[in-house]
């Protein structure tokens, strides 16, 4: 069993949830999640905690933020 993979909380106001996913599940986790519990209104959404430290993350490993302009002076 691998458990060093990073795993990422979900939290859900609603369903007042917290659950901890892998990383790769993010996505799937959260759309399903919404999808089955509110109509694919997106409630759930990552612990704001973490959610900045996860974009670099992401950010770096999927290149998310290119179209962001590098902003100098
Ligand atoms: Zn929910």
């Amino acid at each position: 069993m691998s458990t060093d993979e990073p795993s990422v909380p979900i939290v859900c106001d609603e369903c007042e949830t917290e659950t901890r996913v892998p990383l790769d599940d993010l996505a799937d986790a959260l759309d399903k999640h919404n999808a089955q519990k509110h109509d694919g209104e997106a409630v759930a959404e990552v612990d704001p905690a973490i959610k900045d430290r996860l974009a670099d993350l992401v950010a770096e490993d999927l290149g998310l933020f290119d179209e962001e302009a590098v902003e100098e002076g």
